[in-house]
């Protein structure tokens, strides 16, 4: 019978597991450092889990070789993860932007359904078992944990990023695969708040508006992205922002963030329904000028932003404060200084490089039976449940052990 090891029981670990031990002739070990397993994944999309997502496609992920992502995540896709996890048990619901949970909306249900199946499917679980050193051998590998030396014919590391340091974020695959000759490339916190100038994001914490972002440096657009933004203690958080966070950790000083909080209406138009409002509420104090256009706080933020006095009434606003004002809502801008760190992060950029890899079967080029599959690989997703499938379509690819 085959030893398979694999190092790891967070999403695609698992995955690799309960694959190769659809394999009989198979002994399938499975080491987790952490007391449980699955410990990051009970604490995505808010507990909530967005385990996949319909719309996934090779534009959704980053990496110095992207195209590297395509043969697993095209081997299985989102319907056949989804199949997969109904023959698990688990019912899911596809909710707005192609965003898939399980309809108990509680992560916890999709550790469940994994720890029962590989039970059932013999997977010998080790937890708080932290593999320590990685050995080639004449035939396979030996795995140094603390106080046991294991044989392995086939390994995979499935160790994840060092992202979500507080959940068991660490860089050990990392160095395990350096252990075996793999490098890797510079390493960022992706999918993470921007940490702003401070004034504005204090004063409305906690709003939340929709809105189109870009990522400006010297005038240059780096990255845009839309949907919701939340303002925070120390700059901005949500998915619109996580989209940009990538470009942010890479992109250098100076950065400046812009947020169009009207971005279904041309500025002129929204210059009109200000020059609208002047007229038929000329009483009005210039604080409730964006009143039922934005949110309160935000709107009163904004009249702030454009120097334009709160108790001043509408009629005495002149036609050059109200364009001030319309290009505050279509240009709000706030200095970036950097994101928040791996601790508060959801993903990691950068990673084991993936030149090193076959990408039809996830396993190294120069050191054969050695396999990767996950964040640990220089792949990372975009906000929405394609990190999971990442990790889900390459633990299922690295767990075939190259047949
Ligand atoms: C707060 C948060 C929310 C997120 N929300 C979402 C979401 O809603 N949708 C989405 O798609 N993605 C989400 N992500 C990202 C997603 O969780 C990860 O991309 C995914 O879990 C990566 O899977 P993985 O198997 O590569 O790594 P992990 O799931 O991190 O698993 C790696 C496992 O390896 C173990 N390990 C590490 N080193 C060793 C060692 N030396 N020996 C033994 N075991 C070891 C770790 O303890 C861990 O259990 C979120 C991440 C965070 C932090």
């Amino acid at each position: 019978m085959e030893n398979v090891i694999i190092i790891g029981a967070g999403a695609s670990g698992m995955m690799a597991a309960l694959t190769a031990a659809e394999n009989a002739d198979k002994r399938v070990i499975l080491l987790e450092r952490q007391q449980r397993v699955g410990r990051k994944l009970l604490a995505t999309g808010n507990g909530r889990c967005n385990l996949t997502n319909t719309g996934a496609a090779i534009e959704n992920y980053h990496g110095e070789d992207r195209d590297f992502a395509a043969p697993a995540l095209n081997a299985f896709p989102p319907e056949k993860v989804l199949d997969f996890f109904r023959n698990l048990g688990l019912l899911t619901v596809e909710e707005y932007g192609g965003r898939v949970y399980p309809l108990s909306d509680s992560a916890n249900s999709v550790v469940d359904v994994l720890r029962f199946a590989l039970e059932a499917r013999g997977v010998e679980l080790r937890s708080a078992c932290p593999a320590r050193e990685l050995r080639r051998e004449k035939q396979g590998f030996t795995v140094e944990t603390d106080g046991e030396r294991l044989h392995a014919d086939k390994l995979i590391v499935a160790c994840g990023g060092a992202a979500g340091a507080k959940l068991g974020g660490v860089n050990d695959g990392y160095e395990l695969l350096k252990m075996l000759g793999h490098k890797r490339t510079a390493l960022y916190p992706a999918l993470v708040q921007l940490v702003t100038a401070p004034e504005y994001p204090r004063a409305l914490k906690g709003v939340r508006a929709d809105c189109a972002l870009r990522l400006c440096a010297g005038g240059n657009v780096l990255a845009e992205s839309a949907g919701e933004l939340q303002f925070t203690e120390t700059g901005v958080s949500g998915p619109a922002v996580f989209d940009l966070s990538r470009a942010a950790a890479s992109g250098g000083k100076g950065l400046v963030l812009e947020a169009d909080f009207l971005k279904d209406y041309e500025e002129a138009a929204v210059l009109n329904l200000l020059r609208q409002r002047r007229e038929s509420l000329p009483a009005l104090p210039a604080s409730d000028m964006l009143t039922g256009l934005i949110h309160n706080r935000l709107g009163k933020m904004l009249v702030k932003y454009a120097e334009i006095k709160a108790n001043i009434p509408l009629k005495a606003l002149d036609d050059a404060a109200l364009h001030s004002l319309a290009r505050a809502c279509k240009g709000f801008s706030l200095p970036v200084r950097g994101t928040e760190g791996f601790d508060k992060a959801q993903v990691t950029a950068g990673g084991v490089k993936c030149s090193g890899f076959n990408p039809e079967t996830l396993e190294s080029w120069f050191v054969p039976g050695l396999f990767a599959c996950g964040e640990v690989l220089d792949i990372d997703g975009d906000c929405g449940g394609f990190n999971l499938q990442w990790a889900w379509a390459s633990g299922r690819l690295a767990g075939r052990l190259g047949t």
